[in-house]
């Protein structure tokens, strides 16, 4: 069993960083809601979460969360702001374990796959403190600039969320080896004779929606792009 803490950076009286109508800890937590959805779908996996409303959280509060659960991983989820554009990731600038490390370079590399056109800010250490005060190994993300317009742009896309939390969620299964519970049945017709379509996913991005349809097909699913 794999127990991942999500952590939504900011909450309640904290709004995190803000502009272009948009809040920092509106967003965080609608991107751990769809990576704890997402994880949903994995065996062998415990989802908790520091908060799942909107409240404020001390951040040693975090920290103490995903130690009392005695958590294998824990990933605080944030936006970046200050001038800036693209994706970042976070460990702790102390001694970290090699686990760690690990870690960090196959989520990072992940959620640069998932979310298409947007720069590499690099993978980086710094003195956090949900990350120095957590025992687990632990990840910090920054997911793109609230006060940079096209960022913003992608931000206000719940589309785009899913896309940030689908690499977070990908990065996992990789790292942590986790296994889907069902495998994925084959078109199956229906005593009816009907056939039914499920569409994943609305990319404005051409080149996204084929890279999601490449991660599809590796799990055996048809997959067909339409418009
Ligand atoms: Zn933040």
């Amino acid at each position: 069993m794999v127990r991942i803490v999500l952590d939504a950076g900011h909450g309640g009286k904290d709004p995190g960083a803000v502009a272009n109508g948009l809040k920092e800890k509106d967003l965080t937590l609608s991107i751990v809601k769809h990576i704890g959805r997402l994880l949903s779908e994995y065996e062998g996996v415990e989802v908790h979460y520091t908060r799942t409303d909107d409240r404020f959280l001390e951040l040693s509060e975090r920290a103490a969360i995903a130690n009392k659960l005695n958590a294998d991983y824990f990933i605080s989820v944030h936006i970046n702001a200050g001038g800036g554009t693209g994706f970042e990731s976070y460990i702790y600038n102390g001694n970290v374990s090699s686990a760690t490390i690990a870690y960090q370079n196959v989520i990072h590399e992940e959620i640069m796959k998932a979310i298409g056109d947007v720069r590499d800010r690099g993978k980086k250490r710094a003195n956090y403190a949900v990350l120095r005060e957590t025992k687990m190994p632990a990840i910090l993300t920054e997911n793109l600039f609230i006060d940079n317009p096209n960022d913003a742009a992608k931000l206000k896309s719940e589309q785009f969320l899913l896309q940030v939390a689908y690499g977070h969620v990908i990065g996992l299964e990789k790292a942590f080896g986790l296994k889907k519970k069902t495998k994925p049945q084959p078109q199956q017709k229906t005593s009816t004779g009907k056939l039914y379509r499920v569409q994943v996913g609305a990319f404005s991005d051409r080149k996204n929606a084929e890279k999601l349809a490449e991660e599809l097909k590796k799990k055996g699913y048809p997959v067909y792009i339409v418009g």
